[in-house]
């Protein structure tokens, strides 16, 4: 069986892949005087398994014969599911149903290369948080200020997320098209900002759950 080095999914790394099943079409597009055919074109199916943790994945790779320089396999491959290389965090069914449902959502316009919708998505999202922090005040700025005076914010993370909320303004009205790691970078920004919220819920819970101390 023939084996291949990919990405895989689950393993969220480089592992090793067993071809489980390969075929290919192939079209003649171009003929001569003669019939003999001058150019063609076709795709290749793969079906391959991680040997690791046996995921499987589609692959669909077109190919012609006029390939220009500079030109490569991956420009014409595609995958299902998607190759991906951040999951969902596993604390996010702990999420406000609201949150919950547009991280994944963002995940799923993340992992279709969707890059421009992601960061419109973290934008809104950052905007749902805030909102229920501080209430629906003014623009991102005040709401900004606010968080930071109340303390759900440090200095440094509020230096921070003016720019990620740039970044999601300009996706959103300035035909910016963000690049993979820059959604990448807000989201890690978003996900810290929704987990400390919770972690925070958590520990008030527990410290609530405390019997206080009998006076003596
Ligand atoms: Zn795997």
């Amino acid at each position: 069986m023939n084996k291949e080095k990919i990405h895989c999914s689950r393993c969220l790394g480089t592992t090793t892949h067993s071809v489980e099943f390969e075929t290919n079409t192939e079209s003649h597009d171009d003929l001569d005087d003669l019939g003999r055919a001058i150019a063609s074109s076709g795709v290749v199916y793969t079906v391959l398994k991680c040997d690791g943790c046996e995921h499987i994945v589609f692959r669909r790779r077109f190919w012609h014969t006029d390939m220009e320089p500079g030109e490569s396999w991956e420009c014409h491959t595609s995958w299902h599911p998607p190759l991906v290389s951040r999951q969902l965090p596993p604390w996010h069914r702990s999420l406000p149903a609201t949150e919950e449902r547009l991280l994944g959502e963002i995940y799923r316009a993340l992992h279709g290369e969707a890059f421009t919708l992601a960061m419109m998505g973290l934008r809104a999202l950052l905007d749902v948080y805030m909102v229920g922090k501080v209430g629906d005040q003014g623009g991102f700025t005040s709401k900004l200020k606010k968080l930071a005076e109340h303390g759900y914010l440090s200095a440094a993370q509020l230096e921070l997320v003016e720019p990620a909320i740039e970044a999601g303004s300009a996706a959103a009205h300035r035909g910016f098209h963000p690049e993979p790691d820059a959604v990448v970078a807000v989201l890690e920004l978003v996900e810290l900002l929704l987990h400390q919220d919770l972690l925070g819920s958590k520990l008030k819970g527990a410290v609530d759950a405390v019997p206080p101390r009998k006076k003596k």
